[in-house]
Formats: C-alpha cells, structure tokens, sequence
C-alpha cells in the first residue's frame, strides 16, 4: 500500500512538472507571439434581421504560431489569464479595434460598430478604463462604435467595480455588451444593477431553436425582455435559415453566425460585404 501511494506521487509530481514545463513553455511562445505580432483580429458580421444589413463587426482573436499553424482562443486565453498576458493582449485588441475604425472614418462609415471581447480580470483592473481613455485620445473615432463585451462573472469579481466601471465608460460613450447572457446564474441580478447596453443570447439557447419548444421560448423571453429594457440584443451562433425565420417571428434581434459568415480575416470582410451589398 505504502509503495502505490509513493509510486502515485512520483506519477502526480511527474505529471506536475510535465504541466508546468508545457505552461512556461506556451508562456514563453504567447510574450514571442506579441513581440512579434503573430496575432490576428477576425471578424463575425452581425446582421441587421429585419433590414439584412451589416450593423457591425465582432472581434475574435486569432494565433498565427510559426509551428503550430492558427492557434484558436479557446487554446491559449486561459493561461494568458493566469500569466497576466491577457492585459497586453486585451490592449493590442482594443487598440486594434481603434485603427480600424479610425480607417472607417477616414472613408466616411461613422456608423458601423466594432465588438470586442474583454476578460473579466482586465475589465476591472485600474489600466483599463485610462487605457481606452488614451485610445480615444490618439484616435479620431466615436466611443459609441466600440462595444465592450464582459461576461457575467465580471459581477461575481467584484460587482461595485463593475458598476462604477460601467457607469464611467457609458459617460465617453462607449457601449457595454453582456455576452453569453443566460448562461450565468445571475442574469437578472446583472440587468437590474448594470446599465448596459446589449445582451447577447448564448449560442446554446439559439442551436436547436427548430426543435425545442423550451429553447424557442427562452430565446422569445429574453428577447422581449431586452425590447422592454431598451436593449439591442444579439443572437449567437445562428446556422440555418430555419433559425433565422424563427427569430425573426419572435423579436427583431441582430444576428451573428455561420449563416451569415465566419470568422474571417478584414481583407475577406470587405469582399463579403460587397457581396452581400449587391444582393
Ligand atoms: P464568444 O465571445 O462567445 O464568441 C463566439 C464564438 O463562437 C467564437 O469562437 C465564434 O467563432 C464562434 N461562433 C460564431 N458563430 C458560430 C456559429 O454559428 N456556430 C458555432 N458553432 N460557433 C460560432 P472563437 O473565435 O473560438 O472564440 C471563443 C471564445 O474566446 C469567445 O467566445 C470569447 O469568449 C473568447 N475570445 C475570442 N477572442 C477574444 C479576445 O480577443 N479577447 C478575449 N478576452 N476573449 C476572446
Ligand atoms: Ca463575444
Ligand atoms: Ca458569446
Ligand atoms: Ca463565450
């Protein structure tokens, strides 16, 4: 007995170490990566369900690592959590956002929005609101076209942060999204203390909206609810026809999914929007 506990040990240190050494060494790649700007912005459009038109552009982060080929956030975002990466990172976002949007302006769109996501750590750290204050400083862009998307943990971090931050950044002008909204336990708890301006529905009330008469009435719910707070909200993850038809019966939401595209790289966005333009 006394020699398996021993062995279990040596296998559990062992496969710390392994762990440990695989964490440092993505650690060391992800600080190379933004030295050396292997990163990427793609953008998903969002549609407009009663007019067909673009309204704006979400972010999505992309990793162009030299051996590995494109690295998807869901690999590499919760260690850059953990490191304190996610700082610079969220920051290379926003002011990635910023160019473009500048590059918009100076071709007359003052209109479209861009989407960005923002961890929960970086949303309540002191940098970020002088940071964006900066941006708009260096930047000739409207606020109101940068949507800031937080998740509902924010709330759990530290909900009076969260509201103060909220409340300064709505006075620039800037919009707040909650994303994934309904996955969290305190969806209604966050409206009622956050002024923000956009919900959006988590794709897993969207995917099988065709089937399920449940799924169908939550997504009818919450959207009657945003049209009742005076909030636009977003349905995510739309993939067939059949699920845009069905939501456009039950509210005038803005759509976001494979549907309508993919995430894809800006020169591509261009080429899609001129295309759907011509429609
Ligand atoms: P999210 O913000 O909820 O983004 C939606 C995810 O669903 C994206 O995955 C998108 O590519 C995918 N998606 C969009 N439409 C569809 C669809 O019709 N069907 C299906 N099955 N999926 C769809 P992605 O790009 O892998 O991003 C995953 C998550 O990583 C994001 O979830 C977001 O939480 C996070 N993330 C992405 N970019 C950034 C970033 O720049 N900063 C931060 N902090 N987080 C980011
Ligand atoms: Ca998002
Ligand atoms: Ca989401
Ligand atoms: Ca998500």
């Amino acid at each position: 007995n006394k020699i398996l506990i021993r062995d279990l040990k040596i296998e559990y240190n062992n496969k710390m170490t392994q762990k440990m050494k695989e964490n440092f060494l993505t650690e060391m790649s992800l600080r190379k990566g933004l030295e050396q700007e292997q990163f990427e912005l793609y953008y998903q459009p969002q549609v407009d369900s009663v007019t067909g038109k673009l309204i704006g552009l979400e972010g999505l982060i992309r990793w162009h690592h030299p051996e590995e080929g494109v690295k998807m956030p869901g690999s590499f975002l919760e260690l850059a959590e953990s490191t304190g990466l996610i700082f610079p990172i969220g920051e290379w976002v926003i002011e990635q956002a910023f160019n473009q949007l500048e590059n918009w302006k100076k071709q007359g769109e003052d209109t479209l929005t861009i989407s960005i996501n923002i961890s929960s750590r970086h949303f309540l750290a002191p940098s970020f609101q002088p940071f964006l204050e900066r941006c708009l400083q260096k930047y000739d862009v409207k606020a109101e076209q940068l949507i800031i998307e937080i998740t509902e943990d924010v709330a759990i971090e530290d909900l009076e942060v969260a509201k103060k931050r909220i409340l300064a950044l709505r006075t620039y002008g800037f919009q707040i999204s909650i994303d994934d909204f309904g996955t969290g336990f305190s969806a209604f708890h966050y409206l009622q203390h956050f002024p923000v301006q956009e919900i959006k529905i988590d794709r897993q009330f969207i995917q099988d909206i065709t089937q399920n008469e449940v799924s169908m009435r939550i997504a009818k719910s919450i959207i009657d609810l945003a049209n009742m707070l005076k909030l636009k909200v977003v349905c995510e993850g739309v993939e067939t026809a059949e699920q845009c038809e069905i939501l456009q019966q039950i509210g005038t939401p803005i759509l976001q999914g494979y549907y309508f595209s993919k995430p894809m790289r800006y020169q591509d966005v261009c080429h899609w929007w001129e295309e759907t333009k011509n429609v």
